[in-house]
Formats: C-alpha cells, structure tokens, sequence
C-alpha cells in the first residue's frame, strides 16, 4: 500500500495545496495530511479549524478517486510520524528556487535519519505557484481580498 504524507502549516490552506494534494491523490492509496502545530507559534487558524477546512476540500475528491484520506496533527520529528502512520512517501510542494534550496536540505537530512523513506516533489502548477499562506495573512490582516488564493471553505470560515 502507498501511503503519502503530505506535511505543512496549511495556515491558511490555500489553492496551492489544493493543487498539490490534489495531483498527489493520483499516486497513493492513502493520503495523511499532517497539520504542525506548534507550542511557541500561535497560528491564525486553530488546529480544528484547518482539519475542518481540509477535509470540508479533500474529501469529495479523495473519495471519487478511491484515496483513503486522514487529517492530522503532529509536532514531532517528521520521520517519526511517517514511521507511527506507515507512510512511505513524504509529498512536498516546489514553487521556487528558495523552496528548493530548504526542501532539497530537508529531505536529504529525512533520509539520512529514515533510509526507508522518500520525498517525492511536485513542481507548483503555474496558476497557483505564487501563493502562499504568509502571504494570505498578510492581505487578511489588512482586510484585503484573498478570495482567488484561497478555496471556499477557507472564504466561509474568514467571514
Ligand atoms: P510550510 O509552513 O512547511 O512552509 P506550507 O503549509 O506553506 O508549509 O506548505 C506545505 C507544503 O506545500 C510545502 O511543501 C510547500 O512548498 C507547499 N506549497 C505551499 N504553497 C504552495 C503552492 N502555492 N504551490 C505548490 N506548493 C505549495
């Protein structure tokens, strides 16, 4: 079975994830997304918040494409939770040059510590590669509007 760990802050979840995760259902059985939380960082969205919102997305399309799905939420070492669910593929997102230069780092130091797990990275689709959840607080703190970064449920819970 292939199990994908798709891990992130999704604070908010944004249309780029959408995408990625959407790209990546067509590669695993099972889908966990794995929501970081934090004791030091307050994020805007609250833990169940998010999960509400990803599953309020993903559901639909994981189950017309027959990909189990799980939202959860971790703070420990990412290695760890692939090896506690079973995942064997860490999905990550590259938009840019400077999330290559972190991601590449980060998933040579994952295999170095689990040698049993992979990162596989899906480049951003062009219409969404410029978004980001920094980026969508940012506009929101300012009352601006984020309606074409964001999906509607994300809309709903900013109302
Ligand atoms: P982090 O807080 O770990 O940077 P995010 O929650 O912003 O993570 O994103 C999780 C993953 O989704 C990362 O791999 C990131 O590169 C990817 N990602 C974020 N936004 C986009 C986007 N617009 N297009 C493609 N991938 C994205």
């Amino acid at each position: 079975m292939r199990v994908g760990l798709y891990p992130g802050s999704f604070d908010p979840i944004t249309k780029g994830h959408i995408d990625i995760i959407q790209r990546s259902l067509g590669m695993v059985d099972k889908l966990i997304i794995a929501i970081g939380i934090s004791a030091t960082k307050t994020p805007v969205f609250t833990f169940e918040q998010r999960q509400a919102m990803l599953e309020a997305e993903i559901g639909p399309l994981a189950k017309a494409k027959g990909v189990q799905i799980q939202v959860i939420s971790f703070k420990d070492l990412l290695v760890n939770v692939a090896a506690e669910t079973g995942a064997n593929l860490i999905i990550r997102g590259l938009r840019n040059a400077s999330d290559y230069e972190y991601e590449a780092q980060m998933s040579a130091m994952n295999r170095s510590m689990s040698s049993d797990i992979e990162t596989v990275f899906l480049q951003a689709s062009p219409e969404v590669g410029f978004v980001s959840s920094t980026l969508v607080r940012q506009i929101m703190a300012m009352g601006g509007d984020v309606s074409a970064f964001v999906p509607q449920s994300v809309l709903k819970q900013i109302k």
